[in-house]
């Protein structure tokens, strides 16, 4: 299997560059800020759960998350591989996921983290707000603290999978497409 953790901060691009590698190598998109939206549409429990938090910029706690995102794994069968976007979030996470990774007898091959500095970043999400209908992406103050979050609880995960020797950085500065070929390069090496 080809199971990717597609890493960076919010605004990086990974929804944009998960949605191309999963045609390119047919993988299953698993997003846990969609997963959290579709659920808050729903009006289900886990979304008005969820909803407090991400109004707010903040994260959604470990044991949701992880409870939510192991689920939609298992119900998917026969995938040829995983993207993993917007989780690992926190240490917790990616320990939790290479956990019941391995009951599937399967493992992280490798997380792609993209790069883009913080005023970019701002940029790119306020032009997002436009279409994409998230209040998180509207109001500049909740976007701060979402990247503020992100530095210090997310950074972090990189650690973990650097020390796995798993770890591959990417220029995320540049046109999607020059961004989608840097990925397909470092998969491909
Ligand atoms: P995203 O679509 O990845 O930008 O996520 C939007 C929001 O959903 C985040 O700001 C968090 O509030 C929540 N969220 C998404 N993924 C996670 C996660 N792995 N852990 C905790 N909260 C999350």
């Amino acid at each position: 299997m080809l199971n990717i953790v597609l890493f960076g901060p919010p605004g990086a691009g990974k929804g944009t560059q998960a949605t191309r590698l999963v045609e390119k190598y047919q993988l299953v998109h698993l997003s846990t800020g969609d997963i959290f939206r579709a659920n808050i549409k729903g009006e289900t429990e886990l979304g008005k759960l969820a909803k407090q938090y991400i109004d707010k910029g903040e994260l959604v706690p470990d044991e949701v998350t992880i409870g939510m995102l192991e689920s939609e794994v298992q119900k998917t069968e026969h995938s040829k591989g995983f993207i993993f976007d917007g989780f690992p979030r926190t240490t917790f996470q990616a320990e939790a996921l290479e956990k019941f990774l391995a009951k599937m007898q399967t493992e992280i091959t490798v997380m792609l983290a993209l790069d883009v500095n913080d005023d970019e970043l701002v940029k790119r999400i306020l032009l997002r707000s436009k279409d994409s209908g998230r209040a998180d992406d509207a109001d500049e103050s909740i976007i701060r603290n979402r990247i503020e979050v992100y530095n210090k609880h997310t950074a972090v995960v990189a650690d973990f999978y650097e020390a796995k020797n798993k770890f591959k950085k990417i220029d995320g500065m540049g046109s999607i497409d020059e961004i989608s070929e840097r990925l397909y390069k470092a998969i491909e090496a």
